[in-house]
């Protein structure tokens, strides 16, 4: 297996390798993309190339993390590792944000699970209205299970679930909510996703603020939100957008909208994300979010040049990944 999947495995491969592609061992492998040893591309310009970090260097690092600016990536090769036979699944929950941080940023540290994520879910009897929830996963063959009390023994969680599966059920579980989800047709339904990395000091008073927030009143009835941490340091590729700080979280909210009722949710995915950069946050851009030229330039940071270069180079014409409005 690649050592970083993302949740759902039918995104299609060339699509996440240019957001990044996150998941619950990023923080210990970083993105899906710093995976990646090779490409084979079709740049803008129409040339069939293959490159690497030895080989069109520059061309493989807009590639990764460039959103479709340059090249349609038209084959990749990734590091792989031997998948185990099965893993353990532990939910931990938390009544209040605080110490689910606390917990959640020593287990990010010191990597004692092979797969971290999280969720926020509402809740009636606790002080903010939401419960969260750590998922924690660890590896194993069966024949020597994890040691429970070692992983667990010194977190501060107060309920707890946990289950064996195969890995490769595991790693595709979002396909079974993919088949219900299509039988109701919510699938088709549009999702106006708001995808953000936050610093680790400003963190917990952006979650707070986003659900408060009456426009995002919905995510407790029809949405999921994911809020799981990542170390800066195993983020390797040069043009992904990473908050300052060496823990970071990923604040992911992701709602439905019934046919017609999309456009107040873009409206509000804007509003929060200006709170949210105004607290040094970065949008994670797998995201229904208006971003202009000026947006873009600030998102990229340092980046922005490079991403620039490349494009005038194996984009001259400006046919690629149009749709972002980077206005070049
Ligand atoms: C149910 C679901 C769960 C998800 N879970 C996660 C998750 O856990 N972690 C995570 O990181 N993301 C997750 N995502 C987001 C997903 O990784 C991104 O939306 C990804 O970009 C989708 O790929 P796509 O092929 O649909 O791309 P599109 O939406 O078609 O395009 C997205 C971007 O990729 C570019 N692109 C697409 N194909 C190529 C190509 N072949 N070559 C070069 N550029 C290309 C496009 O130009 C565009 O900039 C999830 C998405 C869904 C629908």
């Amino acid at each position: 297996a690649p050592p970083v999947l993302t949740d759902y495995l039918g995104a299609g491969v060339g699509g996440v390798l240019s957001v990044g592609g996150l998941g619950g061992a990023s923080h210990r492998h970083g993105l899906v993309a710093d995976s990646v040893l090779e490409l084979e591309v079709v740049t803008g310009a129409g040339e069939h190339l293959v490159c690497s970090p030895e080989r069109h260097g520059a061309l493989f690092h807009a590639v990764l993390a460039g959103l479709g600016q340059v090249a349609v990536v038209v084959r990749a090769t990734l590091r792989l590792y031997p998948a185990p036979a099965l893993v353990r699944r532990h939910c931990l929950y938390y009544p209040g944000l605080d110490a689910y941080l606390a917990d959640q940023r020593l287990l990010a540290t010191d990597g004692r699970f092979a797969y971290l994520e999280g969720q926020a879910r509402p809740a009636e009897d606790t002080a903010d209205g939401w419960t969260y929830m750590v998922e924690a996963v660890a590896a194993h063959r069966g024949t020597a299970p994890p040691d429970d009390r070692t992983l667990l023994g010194d977190l501060s969680f107060t309920a707890s679930e946990t289950e064996d599966l195969g890995y490769a059920e595991f790693a595709n579980r979002v396909a079974a909510d993919e088949e219900v989800l299509s039988a109701t047709g919510e699938w088709f339904h549009p999702h106006p996703w708001l995808n953000l990395l936050l610093p680790d000091d400003t963190a917990a008073s952006v979650v707070t603020g986003v659900l408060t927030d009456p426009a995002f009143r919905d995510l407790r009835e029809n949405g999921l939100v994911l809020l799981y941490p990542l170390l800066t340091r195993t983020l390797r590729a040069p043009l992904f957008r990473r908050p300052r700080g060496e823990i970071v979280h990923l604040l992911a909210l992701l709602r439905t909208a019934a046919p017609g009722t999309a456009d107040p949710m873009v409206a509000a995915n804007r509003t929060a994300y200006e709170h949210a950069r105004a607290k040094g946050a970065v949008a994670y851009p797998a995201n229904a979010l208006p971003m202009s030229p000026g947006d873009w330039r600030e998102h990229y940071g340092s980046g922005w040049g490079t991403l620039a270069e490349a494009k005038g180079r194996h984009d001259p014409h400006g046919v690629l990944g149009r749709g972002h409005g980077m206005g070049w």
